[in-house]
């Protein structure tokens, strides 16, 4: 292994940092150690890990790094919401937004640079699709965001006693940029270290997974490392979901829908969060309330309304806030639970891939690398 081949501990999921201290003779409490002072401390440097003896210390400064991705830029709202922009090279850019609230501090976090499923509302969609991200980088937003909220006195007042407030991170969406389900095997081993009790220790039902409903993979999220649930839902029926959330062409809503009923056999939660987007004049009518009032009969759901964040390029608008209520209204009367969104962040672009796309338009990525440009005006939600 050469200097130029560094590890990077934040990749290395519970196993795979045991057969990395394994090949050096160390047993699975040391992994367990250099987990905690990692993950849970957010140390860095191996030589300030002082309970680590001195050769294994040697040993991985000789091999390891833990680094997350480099910061492009931050911002931080009026209302305690923090953005962070990280740089994914080639002009790329992925985003992270902590929420403070009450009770919790909320991480959302993103999967892929670009998206390949190309909603119509969203402005990572309309960034076409770049590359996946690693382990490294999917847990490098989570580690590098506890040591940023150790200084942020709204973070630290959420949390309480002092250790606490070393990970303000109490929940984690991976609802950011990307379809998380596409890419699996490195979400996989994100999941695991967020879940790991000896690095971020997590409840599973702390940790949500929302998708826009590949199938397939659901039933293997099931079976490798149920969490949480969110499903992208936004249309009540096929003709109009083909159109909002393209992917449902290959999986439909009676498919998608048994594979959410499989899936709660094993979730940590008895419900499956159905997002729903509310988007004036397309999918905010009492007629299609009542259709998915219909599709809610047949999975045990929540509702999550969310009010459309338009910005210049959309064509879209967001649904008035008098139709939002009669809309969530009418599935509360049909006995459902439904939330409404808050919109947060609303003074930095909180509109997920707002940001991220603005870097690529400076960068003009899609000029330089034309065979991989798709630029289609799309929008985004996620906030
Ligand atoms: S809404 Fe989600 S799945 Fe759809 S294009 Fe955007 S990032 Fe991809």
């Amino acid at each position: 292994m050469s200097a130029t081949e560094s590890v990077n501990v934040l990749g290395l999921d519970p196993a795979a940092l045991q057969a990395l201290v394994a090949q050096w003779g160390g047993k699975p409490f040391r992994a367990r150690q250099l987990s905690q002072w990692v993950h849970q401390r957010g140390v860095d440097r191996f030589d300030d890990m002082s309970d680590l003896a001195k050769e294994f210390r040697a040993q991985l400064d000789a091999h390891c790094i833990v680094q997350a991705p480099p910061l492009n830029l931050e911002k931080r709202s009026a209302d305690g919401t923090r953005k962070w922009l990280f740089d994914m090279g080639l002009g790329n850019a992925i985003e992270t937004v902590f929420i403070p609230e009450d009770d919790r501090g909320t991480l959302c976090i993103s999967s892929q640079a670009g998206c390949t499923v190309a909603c119509p509302f969203c402005s990572t969609g309309y960034q076409g699709f770049s590359r996946n991200l690693t382990t490294a980088e999917i847990v490098g937003q989570l580690w590098y965001a506890n040591r940023a909220l150790r200084d942020d006195p709204q973070a630290a007042r959420l949390n309480g006693p002092a250790e606490d407030a070393q990970r303000a991170v109490s929940n984690v969406v991976m609802m950011g940029m990307g379809e998380p389900l596409l890419n699996y095997d490195q979400v996989l081993g994100a999941l695991r270290l967020m879940v790991d009790d000896h690095a971020y220790g997590l409840s599973r039902r702390r940790v949500t997974v929302s998708t826009s409903g590949v199938v397939p993979m659901i039933d293997r999220l099931a079976r490798d490392c149920p969490v949480a649930l969110a499903v992208s839902l936004h249309a009540p029926n096929d003709t109009l979901r083909d159109r909002l959330v393209p992917l449902n062409r290959k999986y439909p809503l009676a498919e998608l829908l048994d594979a959410c009923n499989r899936y709660l056999e094993v979730a940590p939660r008895d419900f499956i969060t159905f997002e729903y987007i509310m988007l004036d004049g397309v999918n905010d009518a009492d007629e299609q309330a009542r259709e998915l009032i219909e599709v809610a009969r047949r999975v045990r759901c929540k509702f999550n309304l969310i009010p459309f964040n338009p910005f210049p390029q959309s064509g879209l608008k967001r649904s008035p806030t008098a139709r939002i209520r009669l809309f969530a209204q009418q599935l509360t009367d049909a006995g459902l639970i439904v939330t409404v969104r808050k919109t947060r962040g609303d003074d930095i672009d909180a509109a997920c891939g707002q940001l991220a796309g603005e870097v690529k338009d400076r960068t003009r990525i899609n000029e330089r690398l034309p065979d991989r440009a798709r630029v289609v005006i799309r929008k985004k939600e996620h906030a």
